[in-house]
């Protein structure tokens, strides 16, 4: 067996520690004689998994009182529309980010006022927009932003403080650094970068604003729906939540979201270090103090060259690294399971494909 070095953008890599701990197990969950896929969503054994799955993250995201942990399914895309269809009053503030939010705010159109608190989309989203003065306008349900930007590779470096709620997509940047979740009333994540296989969205959501959601809306897409019945009002997508779990134990034994962060920081300078050193071979697409730490954006002189760059790379056992198709060029993606091994090597490829051209 060889395993790659895998840069997907999502699904992406896990942690092989926690593939082997799942394989193990898998024909045996915690001695019950049934695989994790083979038992109830009422069994004491499932909901002692899932109070424990919540209790790590509570403890890695410091996660105060007041909060709910929830688990969807719909992907990032159902939460596109479930935001808005429960708390879109009278209007919905948004930072225009990228793809997905741009998506976001589309979807939000059909349940009342959206407007751009501010936007980079005129540039092609290359940076994180400054939030002006008056930004944000009166009669307001909340402001929402895209923790990290997938697609074009921006991340805010730090969250605003706004008067408003504050909702934010954190799919993913998801426990790649410390959050503090005090300063949102939601967030969100599909699990499929940072913390598990598709199928399964983690949202965090205060108590005081589930309270005032939207009573008309059908009961699967209310939160308050996942908050009284503990997410198991229909049948949860267990075997993802599982997975969770499993990355969330690992997480914890490695350090947690503190030493995410640094070893992040380290994978992506590295690669950053490549492309400001080429002389203009590598260009970034991402403006550098909007540089995303998880998804690595960037082009090579002409498309022929990208495209030798991607065939050469799979040849050196390098997945996953043509751009999104709505962008193009080049994306590297180091999620938490991307090794530092991993990095190095991509490296080392970059330079030595610069070198050979
Ligand atoms: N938000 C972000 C930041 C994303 O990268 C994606 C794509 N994975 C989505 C939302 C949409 O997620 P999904 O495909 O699960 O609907």
């Amino acid at each position: 067996m060889q395993r790659v070095h895998n840069f997907n953008a999502g699904p992406s890599a896990m942690p092989l520690a926690v593939l082997q701990k799942v394989q193990a197990e898998f024909l045996d969950f915690a001695g019950t004689g049934m695989s994790i896929v083979e038992i109830s969503h009422r069994s004491e054994r499932y909901q002692q998994l899932q109070e424990e799955t919540k209790q790590t993250l509570r403890r890695l995201l410091h996660i105060p009182d007041g909060y709910h942990i929830i688990f969807l399914q719909g992907g990032g895309s159902l939460q596109f529309v479930m935001h808005s269809a429960n708390f879109l009053r009278r209007r919905g503030a948004y930072v225009n980010t990228g793809v997905w939010s741009d998506k976001a705010m589309a979807a939000a159109a059909a349940y009342g006022e959206v407007y751009e608190a501010a936007s980079s989309k005129k540039d092609g989203f290359s940076y994180i927009p400054r939030l002006t003065e008056g930004a944000i306008r009166e009669a307001t349900d909340y402001l929402y932003i895209t923790s990290n930007n997938t697609i074009h590779g921006t991340q805010w470096a730090s969250y605003p403080k706004v008067s408003v709620p504050l909702f934010g997509d954190v799919s993913s940047d998801f426990l790649s650094r410390p959050i503090p979740i005090e300063r949102f009333d939601f967030l969100f994540a599909g699990a499929q970068k940072n913390i598990g296989p598709a199928g399964v969205v983690v949202a965090i959501i205060k108590d005081s604003l589930v309270a005032g959601a939207n009573p008309d809306v059908p009961a699967m897409l209310r939160y308050d729906t996942y908050v009284k019945h503990d997410s198991v009002y229909n049948t949860p997508p267990v075997f993802a939540i599982y997975f969770i779990h499993e990355v969330l134990q690992w997480l914890e034994r490695e350090g947690g979201p503190e030493e995410m962060a640094r070893r992040n920081e380290r994978k992506a300078a590295m690669i950053y270090e490549v492309i400001d050193d080429s002389d203009g071979f590598y260009r970034g697409h991402a403006d550098k103090n909007s540089r995303s730490r998880m998804n690595i954006t960037f082009n090579l002189p002409t498309s022929a060259y990208e495209e030798a760059f991607i065939r050469e790379s799979e040849q050196h056992h390098f997945v996953g690294l043509k751009g999104h198709r709505s962008l193009g060029g080049c994306r590297a993606s180091l999620y938490n399971a991307v090794t530092e091994e991993s990095c190095t090597a991509l490296a080392q490829f970059m330079k030595t494909f610069r070198k050979n051209h």
